[in-house]
Formats: C-alpha cells, structure tokens, sequence
C-alpha cells in the first residue's frame, strides 16, 4: 500500500483528506514537482525543491515548510515506500476555501501532499528513441512556472499520443518551445540548440544538467529557439526531463530525424548522464 504526505502526516488514505475546495482542485492553483529516484537516493533533489520554491513564489504563494523539512518529507516517502528507481511528486496547492478566484482572505494554509512509486527508467525509449508530433504551444505566457494548471499540457500530450508519439513538439507560430512534460533539443553540426531559458519554457533541471554535461564534455550549446522547419534538418534531435532522461527523437511528425538512427552525441550524453546518476546500476 502507497504511504502519501497529506497535510503534515503520513497515511495510508488516498485522497480521502483532500477537500473538494481545494484551490488545486477547482483552479489548479497550485504548484508541483517530480523527483527521480535512482537505487533509492533522490536525484538533484536540492534542485527540485529549490524549484518548487520558485514557482510558489512566482504564484505569490508560501509554502509552510522550509526546505530542508520538504526535502526529509521526500526521502521519508521513499523510505516508507521502498523505493529503489522510481520518483517522488510533491504539489502545494494554495488550500481550501469556498469557490472564489481571488485568493482568500484571510489566508489558508496550503495544502501539501506527495507520495513516492516505483517507477523503472523508460528503457524503450532511451534505447531506441521515440517519434514526436508537432503540436501548437496554446498555453498561457508563463510557462516558466511548475504549475498545476496542465490543460495546455494535457491537450498536447493528448493529441501526440494519439498520433502513436511519445510526446508534443511544442511551437508558438512555427518556433520551437519545448515538449509537453520536457525539454527539446536538436543537434546540428555537432552544436547543440535548444530553446533559451524565458517565461516560454520550464527550465528543467534535466536540461540543467544536460547543458552542463555538454560543458564538460566540450560540447557546443547555443541557448537560441529554432524552428519546427529547421528541426527536420537537424543531424539529431532529443529531448529530456526527469523521467525520460535524455531520450533520442528519431522521427518527428512521422519524418524521420537524419536518417532516423540514433545519433553519436545524444549517445555520447546518454552515457555522460547515465555514469553521474547514483547507483546506476540499481535498475539493471
Ligand atoms: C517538468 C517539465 C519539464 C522537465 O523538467 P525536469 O526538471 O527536467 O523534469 C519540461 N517542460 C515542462 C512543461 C515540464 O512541466
């Protein structure tokens, strides 16, 4: 049975404690993260929660708990739940008060829940790459938020899968935001591109890490948006977040990317985040 956080105690209900004038509920006014587990550690766990931080901030909301007790929430759930690869999710939402959109007042308390699964790594993909679909990026100007408000992001999604994709290639009038639930990026003459951190994209903490791989390994990055016409020119394209990874993109809109074959340098970075992830081989 899952063990959830839900508003300061641990238990074993699901659910059953949430109100039906949750604020996350009825606007998703709230905020959320996802952190990866790898052999039972949590992974750039400081990021995340720095991360959370930010977005409450940016919605003018204040979480009740400081940093350091979210990040012990965290890995209590992963001690209670044994997780070994799999990922903890965290939301705050701004609490429980009768339908109104201005927040109330007085204040409430948010509402803090989150729980850990076990969740193997997505081998099939981050082996053989997955196809995108191009998708108009619809959502609001602030996607530099970890918002609860997903519409934008589940039509996307939705809309991807069903056209057999693992994701949405995101695009404001023809220029490449990001994916859905993750970042994208292309690779084009042995420099990596991929969107510049603006209010059009999460930066993700993958991506983070994947720039600064890059780094070490002397790998060019411009930080400067492409277009969806010059993503099918690209020599190779990928995307990233928590659970994908750094996964390979080997076709977009059904067109293969390159010759639709797995490309050297998102290999070389594949094998550059894999060697820096705790207990890498926990998984196998
Ligand atoms: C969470 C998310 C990402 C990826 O971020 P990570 O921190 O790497 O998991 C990218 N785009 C959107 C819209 C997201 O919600």
């Amino acid at each position: 049975m899952t063990v959830y956080f839900i508003d300061g105690q641990f238990t074993e209900r699901d659910g059953l404690a949430i109100s039906i004038d949750d604020r996350g509920y009825y606007f998703g006014d709230g905020v959320y993260e996802v952190i990866k587990v790898y052999g039972g550690e949590l992974y750039t766990a400081e990021e995340h929660i720095d991360r959370l931080f930010q977005s409450a901030t940016k919605i003018k909301m204040t979480i009740p708990y400081a940093e350091v007790q979210l990040m012990e929430i965290a890995r209590e759930l992963v001690a209670k739940n044994n997780i070994l690869v799999g990922h903890v999710y965290i939301q705050v939402t701004r609490g429980s008060a009768p339908r109104m959109h201005q927040f109330p007042d007085p204040t409430v308390p948010p509402v803090v829940t989150g729980y850990a699964i076990n969740n193997p790594r997505p081998m099939m993909g981050i082996e053989n790459g997955v196809g995108v679909k191009s998708v108009a990026d619809v959502r609001w100007l602030r996607c530099d938020i970890k918002s609860l408000n997903l519409l934008g992001n589940v039509l996307a999604k939705q809309e991807a899968h069903e056209a057999g994709c693992i994701e949405a290639l995101l695009h404001r009038d023809g220029v490449v935001t990001e994916g859905s639930a993750s970042n994208m990026f292309g690779v084009k003459g042995g420099t990596v591109y991929t969107h510049p951190v603006t209010n059009l994209i999460l930066n993700g903490i993958t991506r983070q890490v994947v720039l600064g791989l890059c780094e070490e390994q002397g790998i060019p990055v411009v930080e400067k948006s492409f277009t969806i016409d010059e993503a099918f020119e690209m020599d190779e394209f990928f995307l990233t977040s928590t659970t994908s990874e750094v996964t390979p993109v080997i076709s977009i809109d059904g067109r293969p990317v390159s010759s639709g074959i797995l490309g050297p340098l998102t290999m070389k970075l594949q094998k550059a985040f894999s060697s820096q992830i705790p207990s890498f081989i926990a998984d196998e």
